[in-house]
């Protein structure tokens, strides 16, 4: 009795530090969802606001945002269209709140931690870092919000194939050509084994790895037959594509090594 008691206890550790892990990952806040007025009540914070379509726009006064602004309502208006278009809908209607901060610090003085970008897909909240050097306002937070609040909750590799590959870019680089870089150095994850702790591999591979990977599931089978997937999992692929996997995941590499690589420098693999 005792003994698994402990046990117990030891279990109950585990599942906690899991919990914790994942939340220390960009985006994945399942269990603690943040309030807008969380971030308007600030005490660090003085925000002013533009609006674009259904998106309020907060930045600092005195901020590199600020002195951007125009730029910054562009380009969100760029992301809504993009995000619309691949998911094939006209319209996304609900309020949806845009932050840009000065800073990774900044922004952990939000969310806890440093990133470059988090969204909080049931409050409709997105935060990115708008900086001189480090500009994160693309597709990527907001694609989560809407395929969350769309489609529900998905495998993370999932979740995160679809917010990269909405970008199509990772770290200035074309996805596909980037990743094709990364097979030509055999450092890709086999695609089924990405479907289990996915948030605890190196981000640097396996973020634009599912990215292009769910840009070939989307272009080659349609964005109907994805969504099946996105609701059903990794398990369902063979049903739903009248694939198996490992066949889809050799055409895709197939498809790659046509990509050209040679002006790749990607300093994260040195
Ligand atoms: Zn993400």
């Amino acid at each position: 009795m005792l003994n698994s008691i402990k046990n117990l206890s030891v279990l109950c550790l585990f599942l906690l530090l899991c919990v914790l892990q994942s939340c220390s990952k960009i985006y994945m806040k399942k269990y603690s969802e943040l309030n807008v007025n969380d971030i308007l009540e600030h005490d660090s914070f003085q925000w002013k606001h533009v609006i674009a379509g259904n998106t309020i726009l907060y930045y600092e006064e005195n901020s590199y945002a600020s002195r951007n602004i125009k730029q910054i309502i562009t380009q969100s208006k760029l992301n809504m269209n993009n995000a619309l278009s691949i998911l094939h809908i006209t319209q996304y209607d609900h309020e949806i709140h845009s932050f840009f901060l000065e800073s990774r610090q900044k922004m952990k003085e939000i969310i806890g931690f440093e990133s470059n970008g988090a969204a909080y897909v049931k409050s409709h909240i997105m935060l990115d870092v708008f900086a001189e050097k480090l500009k994160t306002n693309t597709t990527h937070e907001l694609m989560h919000i809407i395929s969350y609040n769309l489609w529900g909750w998905t495998e993370p590799w999932l979740n995160e194939g679809l917010a990269v590959c909405s970008d199509d870019s990772w770290h200035g680089y074309k996805l596909d050509e980037l990743v094709s870089y990364l097979m030509s150095k055999g450092v890709l994850i086999p695609i089924a084994d990405l479907k289990i702790d996915f948030y605890n591999k190196n981000d640097l591979i396996t973020y634009p790895q599912v990215g292009s990977f769910t840009k070939y599931l989307i272009e080659k089978y349609g964005i109907d037959n994805y969504r099946k997937v996105w609701t059903h999992g990794m398990e369902s692929i063979p049903q739903v594509l009248l694939h198996p996997l490992d066949e889809i995941e050799k055409e895709w590499k197939e498809f790659l090594k046509e990509k050209p690589i040679k002006h790749i420098d990607y300093k994260y693999l040195k």
